[in-house]
């Protein structure tokens, strides 16, 4: 019977995990595989752009894996039961259940509704691609001086305001946020994004708490009615309900505990990577939900499974937190990096040049997940038995 490894979720930290595993772990001793509700890889980072009307190229996960040993199943996780170590899948009315030997949780998270009413009945979101296609054919609807308003005043909320007004002039974008429009930016970077903000017409509504959500728009606290032909929510994110359901230690917002390995601190057989993890960064502070968190939390998560299970010593990943990459558009940006208390340091990159740095970082972020068998190792690694202390070391 060979070591199964079940990989939960083919987004930054899943694909990329499942091709470090593939690379590394010896099929006669390994199987892995990977389910995933998604067809594609999809470039999560860029789903503002697709619900603001711009194609993202297509990539198959059966072509992401092909050429590896990973096996692939197309279909939703509904549940995982920690103690008997399987997993439920459905495919449509199909449904399954996969026994798992170590189980890699990726799953990463969706928009947080924040408890308002409404917002699942009438808002858009953009944090997965079936929402995002939605809005898109929503704004497609719209006619000249369609009324979008876009609540949040973070990363996607400024991201989704500044796309949308950008590739569609004719509609009427407004921003609502209960604080500051990108308070956090350093006093240069907040000064470009208001510009880019008035540039583009978008009126800002700061200090403003939205507690309703209607089929027409959405009612601040204050009672003020902001008329909207689509509202999109994008005022955080949260884990899905799933493993704090499945028995796995979970902190108060569902991200999974685990150690600096990755593993849950509840089941060592389980680790997690991505936006569905809680740990602490090299700064002290929790690791914010990000792609590079994703990439860090993933290699970390993946070099601790093969260490743990053939005997290699784990190398440890960084775990940093260096700052962040806004799209104003497609030829506006800003790259604020944050000092190691998190705080953004007082200059930023502005303008086309962080733009393109953006580009850069989205498109590399892409191919690092869509090639799993690049620097494929001369050598891969057996499953140490309970005799065995040091792997025996095998040419592929
Ligand atoms: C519009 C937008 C812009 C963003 N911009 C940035 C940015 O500029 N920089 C940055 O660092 N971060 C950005 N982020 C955040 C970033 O995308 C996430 O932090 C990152 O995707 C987390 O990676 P992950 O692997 O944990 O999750 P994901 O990439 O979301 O992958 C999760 C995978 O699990 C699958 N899945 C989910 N639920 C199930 C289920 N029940 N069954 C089966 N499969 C399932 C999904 O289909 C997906 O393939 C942005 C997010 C959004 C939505």
């Amino acid at each position: 019977m060979k070591h199964r490894i079940v990989v939960l979720g083919a987004g930054y930290a899943g694909a990329y995990s499942a091709g470090y595993l593939a690379r590394q772990l010896h099929s006669d001793d390994f199987e892995i595989i990977v389910a995933n509700a998604e067809l594609d890889f999809v470039e999560r980072l860029r789903l503002h752009q697709l619900a603001a009307g711009h194609e993202l190229p297509h990539r198959p996960l059966a072509e992401v894996f092909a050429g590896t040993d990973i096996q692939l199943r197309l279909a939703r996780v509904t549940s995982i039961d920690a103690e008997r170590r399987t997993v439920t899948i459905a495919d449509g009315a199909d449904t399954d259940r996969l026994e798992y030997d170590t189980l890699l949780y990726a799953l990463g998270s969706t928009t947080a509704d924040n408890g308002i009413p409404g917002v699942a009945e009438h808002a858009f979101h953009v944090a997965a691609r079936p929402s995002a296609l939605r809005l898109r054919s929503r704004l497609d609807e719209l006619g000249e001086g369609g009324r979008v308003l876009v609540v949040g005043g973070n990363l996607t909320a400024i991201e989704a305001a500044t796309e949308i007004a950008e590739a569609r002039p004719g509609l009427r974008v407004s921003l609502a946020t209960s604080g500051e429009l990108g308070g956090w930016l350093g006093p240069k970077a907040r000064r470009h994004v208001l510009g880019a903000f008035d540039r583009f017409g978008i009126t800002v509504h700061e200090h403003t708490k939205i507690e309703r959500v209607e089929e027409t728009g959405a009612v601040a606290a204050d009672g003020t009615v902001f008329a909207a032909d689509a509202t999109v929510w994008a005022a955080g994110f949260a884990v899905h309900p799933i493993a704090a359901a499945s028995g796995l230690a979970v902190e108060a917002n569902g991200q999974i505990t685990v150690d600096r390995q990755m593993r849950s601190i509840s089941h060592p057989d389980v680790y997690a990577a991505g936006d569905s993890v809680f740990v602490i960064g090299d700064n002290g502070r929790p690791l914010p939900m990000s792609c590079a968190s994703a990439g860090y939390t993933g290699t970390q998560a993946a070099a601790a499974i093969v260490g743990d299970l053939t005997g290699r010593k784990i190398k440890a990943t960084a775990l940093s937190y260096v700052g962040n990459h806004i799209s104003l558009g497609r030829k506006d940006g800003i790259f604020q990096l944050v000092d190691g208390d998190a705080h953004s340091k007082p200059g930023a990159l502005r303008g086309r040049s962080a733009a393109r740095v953006k580009s850069a970082i989205v498109a590399i972020s892409a191919w690092a997940v869509s090639r799993p068998t690049f620097g494929k190792p001369n050598h891969k690694y057996r499953l140490a038995t309970t005799r065995e202390v040091s792997p025996k070391l095998v040419t592929a």
